[in-house]
């Protein structure tokens, strides 16, 4: 049984309490942009008191700021985000792989193309091996990119996703 069977009943819920948020604009109210991760435990708007219209949400595997750049871009040239809080989380994926052993998953696959395994050769999956020092290094790659608005307030944080706690790191 596929989950998208269950998307039109999870839809008429949503829209009971749906009020009147189809005049909302595209751009975010509270000029703000969180990146994190794409575990299925986080759920931004809820834990941090947000919501639809309020910020703009980029997520990816391990919530990397270099994965998420075309969007930050956009997101704050186009759309005029001004803050950037970037969460990443204890108990993180991303920190029990490594490169390597996922190319090796890759081209292990019996079916797997020549040419594919040359994509998996090129492949940087971006892994990390402490998600607090993760935090620090993608706020630094967002202070110091030279495509991000000078001046944007950016702020770092790891969310515990077996307490459901943020803490702020700075
Ligand atoms: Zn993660």
């Amino acid at each position: 049984m596929s989950v998208y069977k269950e998307f039109a009943a999870g839809n008429e819920e949503y829209r009971k309490t749906f009020g009147d948020k189809g005049n909302l604009a595209i751009p975010p109210k509270r000029k703000l942009i969180i990146l994190t991760c794409m575990d299925s435990r986080i759920n931004p708007p809820q834990q941090l008191g947000l919501h639809e219209g309020d910020a703009h949400i980029i997520r990816n595997a391990g919530g990397i700021a270099k994965d998420a750049l075309r969007s930050i871009v956009i997101s704050q040239r186009m759309l005029g985000t001004r803050e950037i809080a970037v969460f990443h989380h204890s108990d993180c994926g991303m920190v029990k792989f490594t490169t390597p052993q996922l190319r090796d998953i890759l081209k292990d696959e019996a079916a797997i193309p020549a040419d594919s395994a040359t994509a998996a050769d090129g492949m940087e999956f971006l892994e990390f091996t402490d998600e607090e020092e993760a935090v620090r290094e993608d706020v630094k790659f967002l202070q110091e990119n030279p495509l991000v608005l000078r001046g944007t307030k950016v702020t770092g944080w790891l969310y515990h996703p077996s307490t459901g706690k943020v803490r702020f790191l700075f």
